[in-house]
Protein backbone atom coordinates (compact mmCIF):
# COMPACT_ATOMS: atom_id res chain seq x y z
CA UNK A 1 0.00 0.00 0.00
CA UNK A 2 1.37 3.43 -0.43
CA UNK A 3 1.40 5.72 2.29
CA UNK A 4 -1.73 7.75 1.24
CA UNK A 5 -3.56 4.87 0.86
CA UNK A 6 -2.55 3.82 4.42
CA UNK A 7 -3.81 6.91 6.37
CA UNK A 8 -7.26 7.14 4.00
CA UNK A 9 -8.00 3.27 5.18
CA UNK A 10 -6.80 4.50 8.97
CA UNK A 11 -9.31 6.78 8.55
CA UNK A 12 -12.07 5.04 6.68
CA UNK A 13 -11.97 1.50 8.86
CA UNK A 14 -10.41 2.19 12.17
CA UNK A 15 -12.64 4.11 15.12
CA UNK A 16 -11.95 7.72 14.98
CA UNK A 17 -10.79 8.10 18.26
CA UNK A 18 -7.81 6.04 17.39
CA UNK A 19 -5.86 9.63 16.87
CA UNK A 20 -2.06 10.00 15.29
CA UNK A 21 0.39 12.07 16.68
CA UNK A 22 1.77 14.38 14.10
CA UNK A 23 -0.28 17.18 11.79
CA UNK A 24 0.67 14.72 8.73
CA UNK A 25 0.71 10.94 10.38
CA UNK A 26 4.41 9.23 10.36
CA UNK A 27 3.43 5.90 8.56
CA UNK A 28 5.82 3.17 10.04
CA UNK A 29 7.58 0.75 7.98
CA UNK A 30 10.23 -0.82 9.86
CA UNK A 31 12.63 -0.37 12.65
CA UNK A 32 16.18 -1.94 13.90
CA UNK A 33 18.08 -0.97 17.42
CA UNK A 34 17.45 2.52 18.43
CA UNK A 35 15.80 3.57 15.22
CA UNK A 36 12.38 3.60 12.82
CA UNK A 37 12.02 4.29 9.25
CA UNK A 38 8.80 5.29 7.74
CA UNK A 39 7.57 4.69 4.57
CA UNK A 40 9.01 6.80 2.56
CA UNK A 41 12.28 6.04 3.90
CA UNK A 42 13.17 8.53 6.36
CA UNK A 43 15.38 7.33 9.17
CA UNK A 44 14.38 8.57 12.71
CA UNK A 45 16.14 8.01 16.28
CA UNK A 46 13.26 6.29 18.21
CA UNK A 47 13.14 8.27 21.98
CA UNK A 48 9.61 7.41 22.62
CA UNK A 49 9.73 3.38 22.11
CA UNK A 50 6.23 2.76 20.90
CA UNK A 51 5.35 4.57 24.31
CA UNK A 52 8.01 3.15 26.67
CA UNK A 53 7.32 -0.18 25.32
CA UNK A 54 10.32 -1.24 23.13
CA UNK A 55 12.76 -1.15 26.25
CA UNK A 56 15.85 -2.91 24.52
CA UNK A 57 15.94 -1.73 20.88
CA UNK A 58 14.03 -2.74 17.86
CA UNK A 59 13.56 -6.46 17.10
CA UNK A 60 16.35 -6.79 19.46
CA UNK A 61 17.98 -10.36 18.31
CA UNK A 62 18.13 -11.36 21.94
CA UNK A 63 14.66 -11.08 22.44
CA UNK A 64 13.72 -12.23 18.80
CA UNK A 65 15.45 -15.44 18.10
CA UNK A 66 14.23 -16.94 21.34
CA UNK A 67 10.65 -15.65 20.29
CA UNK A 68 11.15 -17.29 17.19
CA UNK A 69 12.49 -20.58 18.46
CA UNK A 70 9.19 -20.76 20.66
CA UNK A 71 7.25 -19.79 17.45
CA UNK A 72 7.72 -23.08 16.49
CA UNK A 73 7.04 -25.23 19.12
CA UNK A 74 4.19 -24.03 20.78
CA UNK A 75 2.38 -20.98 19.59
CA UNK A 76 -0.84 -21.19 22.17
CA UNK A 77 -2.77 -23.34 25.12
CA UNK A 78 -4.13 -21.29 27.26
CA UNK A 79 -3.44 -20.83 31.11
CA UNK A 80 -5.13 -24.57 31.20
CA UNK A 81 -2.14 -26.44 30.91
CA UNK A 82 1.32 -25.81 32.44
CA UNK A 83 4.21 -24.89 30.45
CA UNK A 84 7.90 -23.89 31.09
CA UNK A 85 7.18 -20.72 29.91
CA UNK A 86 4.87 -19.56 32.21
CA UNK A 87 6.37 -20.88 35.03
CA UNK A 88 10.00 -19.32 34.32
CA UNK A 89 8.72 -16.15 33.84
CA UNK A 90 6.95 -15.81 36.67
CA UNK A 91 9.88 -17.46 39.07
CA UNK A 92 11.57 -14.82 37.29
CA UNK A 93 9.36 -12.23 38.25
CA UNK A 94 9.13 -13.66 42.29
CA UNK A 95 13.12 -13.17 42.20
CA UNK A 96 13.00 -9.26 41.10
CA UNK A 97 9.51 -8.18 42.81
CA UNK A 98 9.89 -6.70 46.23
CA UNK A 99 8.82 -7.79 49.84
CA UNK A 100 6.93 -10.87 49.88
CA UNK A 101 5.31 -10.52 46.22
CA UNK A 102 5.82 -13.64 44.67
CA UNK A 103 3.18 -14.66 42.46
CA UNK A 104 1.75 -13.57 39.15
CA UNK A 105 -1.22 -13.47 36.96
CA UNK A 106 -0.75 -12.91 33.09
CA UNK A 107 -3.04 -10.75 31.21
CA UNK A 108 -2.10 -8.95 27.84
CA UNK A 109 -2.74 -5.46 28.56
CA UNK A 110 -2.20 -2.77 31.43
CA UNK A 111 -5.67 -2.43 31.61
CA UNK A 112 -6.64 -5.65 32.45
CA UNK A 113 -3.63 -5.84 34.67
CA UNK A 114 -4.82 -2.96 36.68
CA UNK A 115 -8.49 -3.75 36.68
CA UNK A 116 -7.44 -7.24 38.15
CA UNK A 117 -5.68 -5.59 41.28
CA UNK A 118 -8.44 -3.10 41.72
CA UNK A 119 -10.44 -6.23 41.79
CA UNK A 120 -8.01 -8.35 44.34
CA UNK A 121 -7.98 -5.44 46.75
CA UNK A 122 -12.05 -5.23 46.89
CA UNK A 123 -11.62 -8.86 47.72
CA UNK A 124 -8.66 -8.83 49.98
CA UNK A 125 -9.57 -6.39 52.07
CA UNK A 126 -13.65 -6.49 51.73
CA UNK A 127 -13.95 -3.53 51.40
CA UNK A 128 -15.11 -1.13 47.75
CA UNK A 129 -13.99 1.72 47.50
CA UNK A 130 -10.84 3.26 45.77
CA UNK A 131 -8.50 6.34 45.79
CA UNK A 132 -6.79 7.19 42.68
CA UNK A 133 -4.94 10.33 41.89
CA UNK A 134 -5.83 13.02 39.70
CA UNK A 135 -3.73 13.47 36.17
CA UNK A 136 -3.73 9.92 36.25
CA UNK A 137 -4.04 7.41 33.51
CA UNK A 138 -4.70 3.69 33.81
CA UNK A 139 -6.30 2.11 30.97
CA UNK A 140 -9.46 1.59 28.69
CA UNK A 141 -11.68 -0.58 30.50
CA UNK A 142 -14.40 0.63 32.78
CA UNK A 143 -12.71 -0.05 35.96
CA UNK A 144 -9.48 1.59 34.01
CA UNK A 145 -10.95 4.88 33.03
CA UNK A 146 -12.47 4.96 35.80
CA UNK A 147 -9.60 4.94 37.96
CA UNK A 148 -7.98 7.99 35.55
CA UNK A 149 -8.20 11.45 36.29
CA UNK A 150 -7.70 13.29 32.94
CA UNK A 151 -10.91 14.57 31.06
CA UNK A 152 -9.96 13.85 27.96
CA UNK A 153 -9.42 9.87 28.60
CA UNK A 154 -12.60 9.70 31.03
CA UNK A 155 -14.56 11.31 27.63
CA UNK A 156 -16.23 7.81 26.94
CA UNK A 157 -16.98 6.86 30.19
CA UNK A 158 -20.65 7.15 30.17
CA UNK A 159 -21.97 6.73 33.83
CA UNK A 160 -18.62 7.62 35.33
CA UNK A 161 -17.50 4.37 37.96
CA UNK A 162 -18.71 4.05 41.38
CA UNK A 163 -16.42 3.28 44.04
CA UNK A 164 -13.74 5.29 42.81
CA UNK A 165 -12.33 8.59 44.30
CA UNK A 166 -9.80 11.17 43.07
CA UNK A 167 -6.95 12.74 45.55
CA UNK A 168 -4.97 15.37 44.72
CA UNK A 169 -2.16 14.76 42.78
CA UNK A 170 1.55 15.38 43.82
CA UNK A 171 2.35 17.78 41.19
CA UNK A 172 5.20 20.02 42.18
CA UNK A 173 5.19 22.57 39.10
CA UNK A 174 1.69 23.24 39.32
CA UNK A 175 1.08 22.26 42.98
CA UNK A 176 -2.72 21.79 43.67
CA UNK A 177 -2.38 23.82 47.09
CA UNK A 178 -0.41 26.53 45.66
CA UNK A 179 2.75 25.34 47.72
CA UNK A 180 6.45 25.08 47.54
CA UNK A 181 8.47 21.87 48.08
CA UNK A 182 9.89 20.96 50.90
CA UNK A 183 8.28 23.80 53.16
CA UNK A 184 5.12 22.07 52.02
CA UNK A 185 5.99 19.23 54.00
CA UNK A 186 3.99 17.00 51.33
CA UNK A 187 0.09 18.38 52.20
CA UNK A 188 -0.83 16.99 49.46
CA UNK A 189 -0.32 13.52 50.58
CA UNK A 190 -2.83 14.55 53.23
CA UNK A 191 -5.44 14.94 50.79
CA UNK A 192 -5.72 10.74 50.33
CA UNK A 193 -6.75 11.21 53.96
CA UNK A 194 -9.07 14.13 53.40
CA UNK A 195 -10.86 12.30 50.69
CA UNK A 196 -11.18 9.08 52.37
CA UNK A 197 -12.69 11.07 55.64
CA UNK A 198 -15.43 13.42 52.91
CA UNK A 199 -16.15 11.26 49.69
CA UNK A 200 -15.75 7.38 51.03
CA UNK A 201 -17.60 5.20 53.93
CA UNK A 202 -14.71 5.47 55.42
CA UNK A 203 -13.24 2.11 54.82
CA UNK A 204 -11.36 2.13 51.78
CA UNK A 205 -9.68 -1.12 49.42
CA UNK A 206 -6.84 0.83 47.59
CA UNK A 207 -4.61 3.61 47.53
CA UNK A 208 -3.99 3.16 43.56
CA UNK A 209 -1.37 5.13 42.12
CA UNK A 210 1.43 5.46 39.62
CA UNK A 211 4.83 5.59 40.73
CA UNK A 212 5.29 8.65 38.17
CA UNK A 213 2.11 9.71 36.60
CA UNK A 214 2.90 9.00 32.76
CA UNK A 215 0.59 10.07 30.77
CA UNK A 216 -0.09 12.98 32.71
CA UNK A 217 3.35 13.96 31.71
CA UNK A 218 5.91 11.86 33.71
CA UNK A 219 4.67 13.60 37.51
CA UNK A 220 6.85 12.52 39.41
CA UNK A 221 6.16 12.69 43.28
CA UNK A 222 8.53 13.82 46.05
CA UNK A 223 10.26 11.33 48.12
CA UNK A 224 8.00 11.24 51.02
CA UNK A 225 4.91 11.09 48.94
CA UNK A 226 4.39 7.31 48.86
CA UNK A 227 5.29 6.59 52.72
CA UNK A 228 2.47 9.08 53.79
CA UNK A 229 -0.08 7.64 51.60
CA UNK A 230 0.41 4.04 52.24
CA UNK A 231 0.48 4.71 56.02
CA UNK A 232 -3.04 6.42 55.21
CA UNK A 233 -4.33 3.97 53.62
CA UNK A 234 -3.48 1.28 55.96
CA UNK A 235 -5.04 3.50 58.22
CA UNK A 236 -8.28 2.47 56.56
CA UNK A 237 -8.11 -0.83 55.77
CA UNK A 238 -7.20 -0.79 51.99
CA UNK A 239 -3.89 -1.96 49.97
CA UNK A 240 -1.16 -0.21 48.25
CA UNK A 241 -1.44 -0.76 44.60
CA UNK A 242 1.20 0.76 42.30
CA UNK A 243 1.21 0.88 38.73
CA UNK A 244 4.33 0.46 37.18
CA UNK A 245 2.86 -0.25 33.61
CA UNK A 246 5.12 2.31 32.80
CA UNK A 247 7.83 2.45 35.47
CA UNK A 248 8.92 -1.33 35.74
CA UNK A 249 11.81 -3.06 34.44
CA UNK A 250 14.78 -0.46 35.32
CA UNK A 251 12.93 2.87 33.15
CA UNK A 252 13.65 4.31 36.18
CA UNK A 253 17.61 3.97 36.24
CA UNK A 254 19.09 1.41 39.34
CA UNK A 255 16.25 -0.29 40.50
CA UNK A 256 13.89 -2.80 38.84
CA UNK A 257 10.57 -0.87 40.22
CA UNK A 258 9.93 2.49 40.55
CA UNK A 259 8.43 2.74 43.62
CA UNK A 260 11.85 1.56 45.31
CA UNK A 261 13.13 5.02 44.43
CA UNK A 262 10.14 5.49 46.97
CA UNK A 263 11.17 3.08 49.84
CA UNK A 264 7.71 1.62 50.15
CA UNK A 265 6.86 -2.20 49.39
CA UNK A 266 3.55 -2.13 47.82
CA UNK A 267 0.82 -4.61 48.23
CA UNK A 268 0.33 -5.33 44.70
CA UNK A 269 2.33 -3.97 41.55
CA UNK A 270 0.98 -4.16 37.83
CA UNK A 271 2.43 -3.56 34.46
CA UNK A 272 2.97 -4.17 31.30
CA UNK A 273 4.59 -2.15 28.28
CA UNK A 274 8.38 -2.54 28.45
CA UNK A 275 8.05 -5.81 30.26
CA UNK A 276 8.53 -7.64 26.30
CA UNK A 277 9.69 -5.22 24.15
CA UNK A 278 6.93 -5.39 22.38
CA UNK A 279 4.89 -8.80 22.72
CA UNK A 280 1.62 -8.17 24.32
CA UNK A 281 1.83 -9.51 28.40
CA UNK A 282 1.07 -7.66 31.59
CA UNK A 283 1.22 -8.63 34.67
CA UNK A 284 -0.56 -8.48 38.13
CA UNK A 285 1.62 -9.92 41.03
CA UNK A 286 1.19 -9.71 44.40
CA UNK A 287 1.80 -11.72 47.96
CA UNK A 288 0.34 -15.76 48.11
CA UNK A 289 -1.93 -14.31 51.04
CA UNK A 290 -3.67 -11.42 48.53
CA UNK A 291 -3.68 -13.71 45.88
CA UNK A 292 -5.49 -16.72 47.32
CA UNK A 293 -8.75 -13.97 48.27
CA UNK A 294 -9.31 -14.59 44.45
CA UNK A 295 -12.32 -16.83 44.61
CA UNK A 296 -13.87 -19.59 42.43
CA UNK A 297 -11.35 -20.25 39.39
CA UNK A 298 -10.05 -17.53 36.40
CA UNK A 299 -8.42 -18.36 33.65
CA UNK A 300 -7.02 -15.33 30.51
CA UNK A 301 -6.63 -17.31 27.07
CA UNK A 302 -4.19 -15.37 25.68
CA UNK A 303 -2.82 -14.38 29.24
CA UNK A 304 0.84 -15.64 29.89
CA UNK A 305 1.03 -16.92 26.09
CA UNK A 306 3.97 -19.30 25.39
CA UNK A 307 5.91 -16.39 22.77
CA UNK A 308 5.14 -13.68 25.12
CA UNK A 309 6.43 -15.45 28.20
CA UNK A 310 9.63 -16.18 26.28
CA UNK A 311 9.60 -12.83 25.44
CA UNK A 312 9.70 -11.05 28.76
CA UNK A 313 11.92 -13.68 29.79
CA UNK A 314 14.33 -12.91 27.49
CA UNK A 315 13.92 -9.12 27.84
CA UNK A 316 14.17 -9.37 31.69
CA UNK A 317 17.46 -11.60 31.12
CA UNK A 318 18.92 -9.27 28.93
CA UNK A 319 18.37 -5.89 31.14
CA UNK A 320 19.95 -7.67 34.10
CA UNK A 321 23.02 -9.13 31.60
CA UNK A 322 23.76 -5.73 30.08
CA UNK A 323 23.14 -3.66 33.46
CA UNK A 324 20.79 -1.79 31.56
CA UNK A 325 19.24 -0.53 35.18
CA UNK A 326 22.65 1.04 35.74
CA UNK A 327 22.58 1.77 32.09
CA UNK A 328 19.46 3.88 32.48
CA UNK A 329 20.67 5.79 35.88
CA UNK A 330 23.80 6.84 34.28
CA UNK A 331 22.65 8.12 30.74
CA UNK A 332 19.20 9.32 32.67
CA UNK A 333 21.56 11.51 34.57
CA UNK A 334 23.73 12.72 31.67
CA UNK A 335 20.48 13.45 29.55
CA UNK A 336 18.68 15.25 32.37
CA UNK A 337 21.63 17.48 32.64
CA UNK A 338 21.73 18.27 28.30
CA UNK A 339 18.20 18.95 29.38
CA UNK A 340 18.54 20.97 32.46
CA UNK A 341 20.90 23.50 29.61
CA UNK A 342 18.12 23.32 27.17
CA UNK A 343 16.02 25.02 30.13
CA UNK A 344 18.42 27.59 30.08
CA UNK A 345 18.35 28.58 26.87
CA UNK A 346 14.94 28.17 25.69
CA UNK A 347 12.19 29.99 27.83
CA UNK A 348 9.89 28.02 26.40
CA UNK A 349 11.02 25.15 29.26
CA UNK A 350 8.59 25.67 32.16
CA UNK A 351 10.00 22.23 33.76
CA UNK A 352 12.00 19.35 33.28
CA UNK A 353 11.19 16.50 35.37
CA UNK A 354 11.45 12.31 35.38
CA UNK A 355 13.76 9.44 36.66
CA UNK A 356 16.06 8.10 35.01
CA UNK A 357 15.54 7.26 30.92
CA UNK A 358 12.01 8.92 31.64
CA UNK A 359 12.27 12.46 31.24
CA UNK A 360 9.88 15.56 30.41
CA UNK A 361 9.55 19.15 29.39
CA UNK A 362 6.78 20.68 30.32
CA UNK A 363 6.41 23.69 27.85
CA UNK A 364 5.25 26.99 28.88
CA UNK A 365 4.25 30.39 26.94
CA UNK A 366 5.24 32.24 30.24
CA UNK A 367 7.21 30.92 32.90
CA UNK A 368 6.15 33.44 35.74
CA UNK A 369 2.16 32.72 34.53
CA UNK A 370 3.00 29.05 33.70
CA UNK A 371 0.45 29.63 31.07
CA UNK A 372 0.59 26.14 29.01
CA UNK A 373 1.96 25.54 25.54
CA UNK A 374 0.14 22.86 23.58
CA UNK A 375 0.07 24.55 20.25
CA UNK A 376 3.63 25.03 20.63
CA UNK A 377 4.01 21.16 21.91
CA UNK A 378 2.84 20.47 18.63
CA UNK A 379 5.09 22.26 16.47
CA UNK A 380 7.92 20.94 19.10
CA UNK A 381 6.35 17.24 17.83
CA UNK A 382 6.83 17.85 13.98
CA UNK A 383 9.98 19.81 14.02
CA UNK A 384 11.49 17.31 16.12
CA UNK A 385 10.66 14.69 13.64
CA UNK A 386 11.44 16.70 10.56
CA UNK A 387 15.04 16.41 12.10
CA UNK A 388 14.73 12.73 12.51
CA UNK A 389 13.73 12.66 16.47
CA UNK A 390 11.00 10.72 17.48
CA UNK A 391 9.56 11.52 21.19
CA UNK A 392 6.33 11.83 22.79
CA UNK A 393 3.22 14.04 24.26
CA UNK A 394 1.79 13.81 27.25
CA UNK A 395 0.33 15.99 30.11
CA UNK A 396 -3.33 16.69 30.59
CA UNK A 397 -3.38 20.16 28.79
CA UNK A 398 -1.08 18.65 25.80
CA UNK A 399 1.87 20.88 27.11
CA UNK A 400 4.21 17.89 28.06
CA UNK A 401 6.62 16.71 25.92
CA UNK A 402 7.87 13.02 27.05
CA UNK A 403 10.89 11.26 26.23
CA UNK A 404 12.05 7.94 27.16
CA UNK A 405 14.71 6.33 25.09
CA UNK A 406 15.49 2.72 25.16
CA UNK A 407 17.16 1.23 28.07
CA UNK A 408 20.58 0.52 25.98
CA UNK A 409 20.49 4.08 24.52
CA UNK A 410 24.29 5.64 24.74
CA UNK A 411 25.19 9.22 25.27
CA UNK A 412 26.38 9.58 21.80
CA UNK A 413 22.72 8.67 20.84
CA UNK A 414 21.16 11.29 23.71
CA UNK A 415 23.77 13.88 22.08
CA UNK A 416 22.42 13.41 18.73
CA UNK A 417 19.03 13.81 20.10
CA UNK A 418 19.89 17.13 22.53
CA UNK A 419 21.32 18.76 19.15
CA UNK A 420 17.75 17.78 17.55
CA UNK A 421 15.99 19.14 20.58
CA UNK A 422 17.96 22.13 20.85
CA UNK A 423 17.08 23.15 17.18
CA UNK A 424 13.38 22.18 17.08
CA UNK A 425 12.64 24.44 20.07
CA UNK A 426 15.23 27.56 18.41
CA UNK A 427 12.32 26.82 15.47
CA UNK A 428 9.49 26.96 17.68
CA UNK A 429 10.36 30.17 18.83
CA UNK A 430 10.81 31.86 15.31
CA UNK A 431 7.45 30.20 14.37
CA UNK A 432 6.12 32.12 17.65
CA UNK A 433 8.73 35.24 17.17
CA UNK A 434 7.05 35.87 13.06
CA UNK A 435 3.30 34.95 14.59
CA UNK A 436 3.59 37.62 16.93
CA UNK A 437 4.66 40.14 14.61
N1 LIG B 1 -1.41 2.27 33.32
C1 LIG B 1 -0.53 3.16 32.85
C2 LIG B 1 0.31 3.94 33.82
C3 LIG B 1 -0.38 3.38 31.49
O1 LIG B 1 0.50 4.26 31.03
C4 LIG B 1 -1.16 2.60 30.60
C5 LIG B 1 -1.03 2.76 29.09
N2 LIG B 1 -0.59 3.96 28.63
C6 LIG B 1 -2.07 1.70 31.13
C7 LIG B 1 -2.17 1.55 32.49
C8 LIG B 1 -2.93 0.86 30.24
O2 LIG B 1 -2.15 -0.06 29.57
P1 LIG B 1 -2.66 -0.74 28.21
O3 LIG B 1 -2.69 0.31 27.17
O4 LIG B 1 -1.63 -1.81 27.96
O5 LIG B 1 -3.99 -1.31 28.50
Amino acid sequence: MTKEEIIRKHKQYLFPAVTNYYTEPLVADHASGQHLWDIDGKKYLDFFGGILTVSVGHLNPRVNDKVKAQLTKLNHTSTIYPNETIVALAEKIANITPGKISQSFFTNSGTEANELAVQLARLHSGNFEVVALRHAYSGRSQMAQGLTGQHTWRKSLIGGQAGVVHALNPYCYRCPLNMTYPSCDVACAQDVDAVIQTTTSGSVAAFFAETIQGAGGFIVPPKEYFKIAFNIVKKYGGLFIADEVQTAWGRTGKHWWGIEHWEVTPDIITSAKGIANGAPIAVTATTPEIAASFKGITFSTFGGNPVSNVAAKATIELIEEDHLMENADVVGRYFRAGLEELKEKHPLIGDVRGMGLMQALELVRDRRTKEIAPQETNQFMDESRKRGLLVGKGGMMGNVIRIAPMLNTSKAEVDEALKIMDESLAAVAARSAVAAK
